[in-house]
């Protein structure tokens, strides 16, 4: 007999409660608040063949699932505390749910967050996360915060850089090859981002601005532009890229690096060099100066050199033809 809704959530969905006052099983989820600290929530939906390929193994589904909106509570300054799932499944496949329930508890489990609801149904797959995290009132980090004369900084994994998702993508797409090694390191940056929850805290009272890399470089930093009402200007060359991305073409590395998407690093602001630094040892983390916010409107592109380049990617939009 095939797995019904409710054993279903109880088998794969459904853990002894830790901090939350009440968790799956009643109508709501019920949440205590800490004083003195606002609420931060994020909600970011996956569906099959705009977010992930069906080739993604469901243990790495499960992961990225999460790590997604946790990247949002880390550009956001918050801890995370909470998440629910709201999950359509064409068919209630144990190999899958199995797979996808590891990979997204695990994270869940560095992370000290639990699952405390959601929603189960059937149709085409499709992956809706919420997560709640706190931060103290007035404390987080925000688009709208940066300031001329802020130094304007990226992070990355130590020894890595931005752009590796990107790079796996062509090869799925075909227009690129790569050697074995070289693409399961860009497929695992693709499948298993690691959201910078702990640099997102560090970073309280030093960034005056955040956002996480979701659509690429150049349309996130545009919509922290937009908000601070200010410009920049990027080095091209200055983007951190892993050896695998920095043995590619020219072109194709600026590319990648400047409008890849799916990088989940964060990409922020701030007036002291020397206090970023401090927190992304405290986070574990590299950080790259990567330009400087101005007062000038825009967003200017330059190189090693610091000559003016026409380039002009874009940031991803669901919606653009
Ligand atoms: P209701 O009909 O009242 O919305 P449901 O019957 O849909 O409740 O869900 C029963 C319980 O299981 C609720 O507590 C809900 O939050 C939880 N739940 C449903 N789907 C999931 C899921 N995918 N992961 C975690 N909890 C879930
Ligand atoms: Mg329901």
């Amino acid at each position: 007999m095939s797995l019904g809704e409710f054993d279903l959530i109880a088998r794969y969905f459904t853990r002894p409660t830790q901090r939350a006052v009440l968790g799956v099983g009643d109508d709501c989820a019920l949440l205590q608040p800490t004083p003195g600290m606002h609420l931060a929530v994020s909600s970011d939906m996956l569906v099959e063949g705009r977010h992930f390929l069906s080739t993604v193994a469901p243990q790495r589904l499960g992961h990225k699932a999460l790590a997604v909106n946790l990247s949002d509570l880390a550009a956001c300054g918050a801890t995370p505390l909470a998440f629910t799932l709201a999950l359509a499944l064409p068919r209630p496949d144990e190999t899958f749910l199995a797979g996808f329930a590891r990979g997204l508890l695990a994270l869940a489990d560095e992370h000290h967050i639990e699952l405390v609801g959601g929603d189960t149904t059937a149709g085409p797959l499709n992956l809706c996360i919420t997560v709640f995290g706190e931060v103290p009132a007035g404390q987080a980090l925000r688009r709208d915060g940066a300031c001329a004369g802020d130094g304007l900084w990226v992070s990355h994994a130590l020894g890595g850089g931005i752009g590796d998702a990107r790079l796996a993508l062509e090869v799925f797409r075909g227009r690129i090859s790569l050697p074995g090694a070289a693409f399961e390191r860009v497929r695992c940056a693709m499948e298993q981002p690691q959201p910078r929850v702990a640099l997102g805290l560090a970073l309280r009272g030093v960034a005056s601005a955040a956002i996480d890399l979701s659509d690429g470089l150049a349309g996130d930093l545009g919509h922290v532009l937009r908000r601070s009402k200010v410009g920049a200007t990027v080095d091209l060359d200055a983007l951190p890229c892993s050896d695998v991305l920095a043995a590619q073409p020219e072109a194709l590395r600026r590319e990648c690096t400047a409008s890849g998407g799916d990088d989940y690093e964060l990409l922020f602001c701030a007036a002291d060099d020397m206090a970023v630094r401090a927190a992304a040892q405290a986070a574990g983390v590299g950080v790259t100066r990567i330009g400087r916010i101005e007062a000038e409107p825009g967003l200017r592109w330059v190189d090693r050199q610091g000559r003016l380049l026409a380039f002009s990617p874009n940031g991803f939009d669901h919606f653009a033809d």
